[in-house]
């Protein structure tokens, strides 16, 4: 199932997608819900970001590949770190070049989407039951800062840093599937799911120890190798297999009188 969140006739719906058509849910999709009748078609609405979380946690390499091509070492535990609410942005939406930096990049990476409250969970814990489902994710970077900041928190947390969608997909098995990124039309990343240094389901209980976890809580599960620059005017693609393609571009910074 695909879950659709999305501006139609200047209301904010939920909805499953069944071909063309969203059909709104009345309820919570994290909890109960009924799926109406009514039928929208999904050229007639504005696509929202799928969730709205609490917080974005992510992974820094744990892709080897990438670690490799950055000059560091794989981690032996995950590498964490966190982008603000506020950097979300949904499909199509601009990513803003921010003056500060003279480098952003993209990082395709699949998006991990709690579903309920979770903490302090032990291991073999059914973590499916904490999971409603999928999405792909954009960690837009501003590298140059990166390098010269200690920690990440202004590299990574500009607003629109953190494209994600286009939807929720509630049955992938994210254990060995494509992700890919274009810019521009072009292929630059290609990368596997079954490469992840550390899986989901650890992932899930190891972050749960740290902090508490709540419904519409984001992990991003870190970027494959082939990250590199974006520009003003530049397209950018996530495509994952089985959960569709989340399209943005880049906008340059207007500055505010
Ligand atoms: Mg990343």
């Amino acid at each position: 199932m695909k879950i659709f969140r999305f501006r139609y006739r200047r209301r904010v719906l939920y909805g499953i997608l069944k071909e063309e058509f969203l059909f709104p849910v009345k309820g919570s999709i994290f909890r109960n819900y009924k799926i109406e009748d009514s039928a929208i078609p999904i050229s007639d609405v504005n696509l929202l970001p799928p969730v709205v979380p609490t917080k974005i946690i992510c992974l820094g390499r744990n892709y080897q590949e990438h670690a490799e091509e950055l000059g560091n070492p794989v981690p032996a535990e995950p590498l964490l770190f966190l982008k603000p609410p506020s950097a979300i942005i949904g499909p199509q939406q601009a990513i803003i070049y921010p003056g500060m930096s003279q480098r952003i990049d993209y990082e395709g990476e699949l998006a991990v989407i709690i579903k309920k409250k979770a903490k302090y969970l032990a291991e073999n814990f059914p973590w499916q039951d904490y999971v409603i489902g999928y999405s792909c994710f954009n960690d837009v970077t501003a590298r140059d800062l990166q390098l010269k900041d200690v920690q990440f928190t202004r590299a990574k947390s500009f607003d629109t840093f953190a494209p994600i969608g286009p939807c929720i997909d509630t049955d992938l098995d994210p254990e060995a599937i494509q992700l890919k990124t274009f810019l521009n039309g072009k292929l630059v990343q290609s990368g596997n799911t079954r490469n992840m240094i550390f899986k989901i389901p650890f992932i899930v209980q190891y972050v749960s120890r740290i902090m508490t976890l709540e419904a519409g809580d984001v992990i991003a599960t870190g970027t494959p190798a082939g990250v590199g620059p974006m520009n003003p005017g530049d397209r950018v693609d996530v495509q994952i297999e089985g959960i569709g393609t989340l399209s943005n571009f880049v906008k340059k910074i207007e500055t505010r009188r």
